[in-house]
């Protein structure tokens, strides 16, 4: 059989070419004229073996709506439209947008539908709507992706305080960012993306994905996360915008003591913070990146109450 044609166990062979072969993506890319950009992160999964594990993290039950973002020549979306879910692939590349149209149509799968466009510009509720229906509001979506390292910690934040409704996501990031997102208070890891990711979700490190299974191969390894969102978060914390304006300017002066790096925050300054803290029951001397979720909490909680002073 022609390299880029493999069989799966158990199919028949008239079964249409894996995007996941290396040599067929590479012929088929070429035919297009199209080459992978570094600029758009364009590092392509390669390897079945981690796509099957991707898509098993994703539990795909037939009728499931899936939004894979970034979905380039379509490893994961192709892989979930078999599964029999609906799925929006999102990219923002035209050529690979168009590539994955075609490629979704050559194999008759009208369960998946590609829009091109920038995630951070989309209107996500709004697309969804659009190609969906209301139907995945009541039943909840999965997002699953591989991410261009430099859009996660931005895309995290904009899917789990937006307004779509979550059920899961299964996500491959760099494997730095993955430790942020698993990262325990003191640590250096420790940071505000952890926080968004514990407040919203039970994130969890899968398993680790050397460079060597992308096309081509990215300069650092990477990981698969999921992130399942709760119904409510863990903690109570009075006012959200409040919260997490203080999460971030703990961490954006993580070296600072608690009270300097809030200082002028709200309009309060350094010595009312430090009172805030004190009846928080922290110390003053404390730094953001020793607190915990529950800590912060608290003390959003506490300023709220108390922010008349
Ligand atoms: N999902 C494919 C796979 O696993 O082979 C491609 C993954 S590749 C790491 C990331 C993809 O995200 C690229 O196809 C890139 O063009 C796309 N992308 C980059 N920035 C984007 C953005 N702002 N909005 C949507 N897609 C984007």
């Amino acid at each position: 059989m022609e390299e880029g044609y493999p069989k799966r166990e158990g199919m028949a062979g008239n079964e249409s070419p894996k995007i996941t072969s290396p040599a067929f993506l590479r012929r088929k890319l070429q035919e297009k004229g199209l080459s992978p950009r570094r600029s758009l992160g364009q590092n392509f999964l390669v390897d079945e073996n981690i796509l099957h594990k991707i898509i098993s993290a994703a539990t795909p039950t037939p009728g499931d709506f899936i939004l894979d973002i970034g979905a380039g020549p379509g490893a994961l979306s192709l892989a979930l439209a078999e599964s029999g879910c609906h799925v929006i692939a999102l990219e923002k590349d035209k050529g690979l947008a168009s590539f994955l149209r075609e490629e979704a149509e050559e194999r008759g799968f009208d369960r998946l539908q590609v829009v091109e466009g920038d995630v951070r510009r989309l209107e996500l509720r709004e697309t969804c709507a659009d190609l969906w229906g209301e139907e995945p509001f009541m039943r909840k979506i999965k997002v699953v992706g591989n991410l261009p390292y430099y859009l996660t910690t931005p895309l995290l934040f904009q899917l789990l305080q937006g307004d779509l409704q979550l059920q899961l996501l299964v996500l491959m990031v760099q494997l730095e960012v993955a430790r942020r997102i698993k990262a325990a208070p003191g640590s250096k890891e420790y940071g505000a993306l952890s926080l968004l990711c514990r407040y919203y979700s039970r994130p969890r490190l899968l398993f680790k994905v050397p460079p060597s299974v992308f096309y081509p191969p990215p300069e650092v390894a990477s990981a698969v996360v999921s992130l399942e969102v709760l119904d409510r978060p863990p903690s109570e914390v009075g006012n959200e915008d409040l919260f997490w304006a203080i999460v971030k300017r703990a961490f954006q002066k993580r070296r600072k003591t608690l009270p300097n790096a809030l200082d002028g925050l709200h309009n309060l300054h350094k010595e009312q913070w430090a009172e805030l803290i004190k009846k928080a029951g922290l110390s003053p001397s404390c730094r953001g990146e020793t607190l915990s979720l529950e800590q912060f909490a608290y003390l959003a909680q506490i300023s709220y109450n108390n922010r008349g002073i």
